[in-house]
């Protein structure tokens, strides 16, 4: 059987740790499996490029960005392809290029175009352990691109799709996907099982776990996908799939949480057709992601808009804002950089009514104050200040009492 399997950053984050891995895949290769194995970047890695790359530019050329922040994965799959080779077994370790990893031209945040195999495919019936490099690939014209943060988890399951794996086995610091974080919610409950819809949500809603494109191609190429820890032999994990879930109730399935958030208001902006679009065109052209948007009432013919972005993405938001400001004769642009959003997700949401005032219940009793609320088919969203997200997590994790399996009765 052909496996396909992902060690994160924190699995790989050691000589010793590698090691460890190796000794894993190396048990799975002897009991007759082939194979493909895609690494994270080595623990902090990932950070302190960023880090020096800061230290000196600050507007680096996203090319070279890019190229810097690859080098990571080539690092820990080239080791691991080393300690597999020791263990006595034929590995070899490739690049995303290396591994026919196209994707389209967004650097920093690129998607995965299409697969070319051959190369794998051939090394594979070497009888060779490939080991992939995680969270690259390169355009059409030989550039390396980066997936965006977590995005090796999208690799594997890409490959998973590509090489009709049964399942992608996606190796973690965490036995599963809970209810909520872990870190963050000590009662917090490990799922067995979750749709793929209810887990994309999570995933774009902030629960790092799991990158939210991995979950997406999972769901389009129908791959089930396992969520386990890379440290325990045989923790059960938590299946990603499309089917009947074992706990198939009516109810939150759990909290998301993303502290990173930042809200740019436009002040003063002329209300009259067309403005938005003048206004979200322009960002969505420079590869900025809005995510929540309010518009409040205008008064004499003039309105504010305010929309939340990544923290990251907040200095370029800016800058572009300013020139729409410009354009658009408006009266001024500023900026919150401390917000968090909280979410409460499940396919239960979906037309009841009264999930909504129970949270705004939760996080008035724990005295969270609620800066902007947004819906969505199957999740209701909460920006907060960043200081008041873990509060509010725990607040909502007790009021929907998601440490029980139980329903609860609305
Ligand atoms: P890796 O380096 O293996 O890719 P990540 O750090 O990206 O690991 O993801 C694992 C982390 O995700 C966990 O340590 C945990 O703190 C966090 N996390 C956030 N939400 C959840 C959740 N609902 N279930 C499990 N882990 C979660
Ligand atoms: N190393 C990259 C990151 O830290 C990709 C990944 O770990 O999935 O975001
Ligand atoms: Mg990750």
């Amino acid at each position: 059987m052909l496996r396909v399997q992902k060690y994160g950053g924190s699995s790989v984050a050691s000589a010793d740790h590698i090691k460890r891995v190796a000794l894993r895949v190396a048990k799975e290769r002897e009991a007759g499996d082939d194979l493909v194995v895609v690494v994270s970047a080595m623990g902090q890695t990932t950070n302190q490029l960023i880090d020096l790359s800061r230290s000196i530019s600050h507007n680096p050329a996203p090319r070279e960005m890019d190229l810097l922040l690859s080098t990571g994965e080539l690092v820990s799959g080239a080791l691991l392809a080393m300690a597999l080779r020791d263990l006595g077994h034929g590995a070899v370790s490739l690049s995303g290029f290396q591994a026919g990893i196209r994707t389209d031209t967004d650097f920093s945040r690129a998607r995965i175009t299409q697969i070319e195999p051959k190369r794998l495919q051939d090394e594979i019936g070497r009888g060779n352990i490939v080991i992939v490099a995680g969270f690259q690939g390169t355009t059409d014209d030989f550039e390396v691109t980066t997936l965006g943060r977590g995005g090796s988890d999208t690799t594997a399951v890409a490959l998973a799709a590509e090489l009709r794996a049964p399942v992608c086995e996606i190796y973690t610091d965490v036995d599963g996907i809970y209810t909520a974080d872990p870190r963050i919610v000590p009662d917090a409950r490990r799922l067995i099982d979750i749709n793929y819809d209810e887990m994309l949500e999570m995933a774009s809603e902030g629960a790092r776990v799991m990158h939210n494109r991995a979950v997406e191609l999972g769901w389009v190429y129908d791959v089930p996908i396992l969520v386990a820890s890379s440290l325990l032999d045989d923790s059960g994990g938590t299946r990603i799939h499309g089917g009947e879930l074992m706990e198939n109730r009516n109810k939150v399935r759990g909290i998301a949480h993303d502290a990173g958030i930042a809200r740019v208001t436009l002040l003063g902006v002329p209300d009259r057709p067309g403005i938005a679009a003048q206004v979200f065109s322009p960002l969505a052209d420079a590869g900025i992601s809005v995510d929540i948007i309010v518009q409040n009432a205008g008064q004499h013919g003039l309105s504010d808009l305010s929309f939340t972005v990544t923290r990251d993405d907040l200095p370029e938001t800016l800058e572009r804002t300013r020139e729409i400001q410009a354009e658009l004769g408006a009266a001024d642009v500023t900026a919150d950089d401390h917000l968090a959003k909280v979410s409460i997700v499940g396919a239960g949401l979906t037309n009841s009514p009264g999930y909504a005032g129970a949270m705004f219940r939760a996080l008035r009793d724990a005295n969270v104050n609620i800066e902007m609320i947004t819906t969505a088919e199957i999740s209701l969203t909460c920006v907060v200040h960043q200081d008041h997200v873990e509060d509010a997590v725990r607040a909502l994790h007790r009021a929907f009492s998601l440490e029980t399996p139980d329903d609860i009765p609305l």
